[in-house]
């Protein structure tokens, strides 16, 4: 048992052991996290290093990596902390909610990572308090924007359920045609 568990071990791609010709030393790449819509600038990684200090890849050059190389080989040069969390959080185009619960729980640390120094999670707080103020200078703007974002949604559900829709009964001779 305990052999074919070590079996097992040695057969994880080389990872961690230079059995296999493997080279594990070289830098892994890291992905780019995906930013607020009004953050600019380089940026940091999904594991959180600062872009600018990394190789990075961007979260679409990942997938496509992961795709051709396969789970495996992709592991060897990706860093694994980017590899999980791209995969597990959505980008604010995706879904505004959940890349802002990301923020948020990463860097407010709302309860499993705290960052060091909290200076992300400083940052992220103030942005909101931005974000409320500019509201509040421009509010009939901002009203308008829920409002057409409102009509949008209520024109694609209407769209939706009338695509839905039953095509009318097939009639022959004036009487409905029996269902299928
Ligand atoms: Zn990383």
């Amino acid at each position: 048992m305990r052999e074919a568990l070590a079996g097992v071990a040695a057969g994880d791609g080389g990872r961690g052991a230079d059995g296999e010709g493997v080279t594990v030393k070289e830098p892994v790449d890291h992905i780019l996290r995906p930013q607020l819509p009004w953050r600019i600038g380089p940026g940091i990684t999904e594991c959180g290093y600062s872009a600018e200090k990394v190789p990075t890849l961007t979260r679409a050059a990942y997938f496509e990596r992961l795709k051709d190389m396969g789970q495996q080989r992709c592991a060897m040069v990706t860093c694994m902390t980017c590899s999980d969390t791209a995969r597990r959080w959505a980008t604010w185009d995706e879904e505004p909610r959940h890349a802002m619960q990301r923020e948020i729980e990463w860097e407010a640390g709302g309860g499993y990572r705290f960052r060091r120094g909290d200076e992300r999670g400083v940052r992220l707080r103030d942005e909101l308090l931005a974000v409320a103020a500019l509201i509040e200078a421009h509010r009939e703007e901002f009203d308008a924007h829920i409002a057409a974002t409102e009509q949008r949604r209520a024109w694609l559900e209407q769209k939706a359920a009338h695509a839905a829709k039953p095509k009318p009964k097939q009639q022959i001779f004036g009487l409905d045609a029996p269902p299928l």
